[in-house]
């Protein structure tokens, strides 16, 4: 659906590059994440990639086209959920809605409907002057699906939403991925990163250090351990912890013997390596600055 190569970019008038030569591709029905820091140039690639910004060097094909070379019906095909969200706030959920739904000339969804998925049907005629970030957050997400895009760009899609709504925006994007639709996620939060992508791109500074599947990556980089915590059995009943990988570990007799010796076994656990984690393992950098 689109492939990238070699993106690189400078804001008009800046001293500095801000991406720095970026390849990736992303496949129909995929759901594809940019992992990164604030600051990364996660917004400047999908800012660029919908033609917002212009004067790029490098390639990017959108469903067979060169972005630069789209015209105005590139944006019956994509569907775009901004960082900041943009909405009239003198009009109601539904008159927002109802407007940018007549701006298309393909088939749209029911506004009313496309507010249910996102948990705003009970908000629907309420002047968005009065949405919280969250709800603001909410709408423009549900804005960006109105016309049933192929493509849907989503910029940190969960920021500043609670679980409860965090939960239905993830939900909602696993279901447009079983309807077929491509997916282009933005986050600074590996939770999404590794619920939702079927890949990520960790990216810090304008360069991508690595492309991979959350899974296939813990794989590589995360330490398969057990960590049992027992009380020494010693009059000063001192708390203890020790690991042991967790491959072989039937036949690790020094985990048998702990097991046996140990005056009470405190808890056992599996020592999970988070994406957070590996982000910093691999770009040195923190997700969260
Ligand atoms: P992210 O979305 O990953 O937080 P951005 O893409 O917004 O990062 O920003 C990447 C870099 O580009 C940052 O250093 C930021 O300061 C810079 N930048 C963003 N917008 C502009 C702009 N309009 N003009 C100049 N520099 C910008
Ligand atoms: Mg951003």
């Amino acid at each position: 659906m689109i492939t990238v190569k070699n993106l690189a970019y400078t804001y008009p008038g800046a001293e500095n590059e801000t991406l720095h030569g970026l390849d990736f591709n992303i496949a129909k029905g995929e759901i594809f994440g940019f992992l990164g820091p604030s600051g990364a140039g996660k917004s400047t690639t999908q800012n660029i990639i919908i033609g917002l910004l212009r004067e790029y060097n490098g390639s990017i094909m959108v469903m067979d086209r060169e972005v630069s070379k789209w015209g105005q019906d590139y944006y019956e095909h994509v569907g775009v959920s901004f960082e900041l969200p943009n909405h009239y706030l003198k009009l109601t959920a539904l008159e927002n809605l109802e407007y940018f739904r007549s701006l298309y000339e393909g088939e749209t969804l029911e506004p009313s409907e496309v507010l249910e998925w996102v948990g705003l049907e009970k908000d629907a005629d309420k002047k968005v002057s009065d949405f919280s970030k969250g709800m603001k957050v909410r709408l423009n997400v549900a804005r960006s699906l109105i016309h049933k895009p192929e493509i849907l760009f989503l910029d940190e899609p969960t920021a500043g939403l609670d679980p409860v709504n965090a939960r239905r925006i993830k939900d909602m994007v696993l279901e447009l991925r079983s309807r077929g639709t491509t997916v282009f996620i933005t986050t600074h939060d590996m939770m999404v990163a590794d619920e939702l992508c079927d890949r990520v791109a960790f990216i810090t500074s304008g360069n991508i250090s690595i492309i991979d599947s959350p899974a296939s990556l813990k794989k590589q980089y995360g330490k398969r351990n057990v960590r049992v915590e027992y009380f020494d059995g010693l009059a000063t009943q001192k708390i203890q912890c020790k690991e042991f990988p967790l491959d072989g570990l039937g036949d690790n007799n020094e985990f048998a013997n702990l097991l046996k010796s140990a005056g009470h076994v405190e808890s056992i656990h599996t020592q999970e390596t988070t994406l957070e984690n590996i982000f910093i393992q691999v770009t040195g950098e923190e997700l969260h600055k």
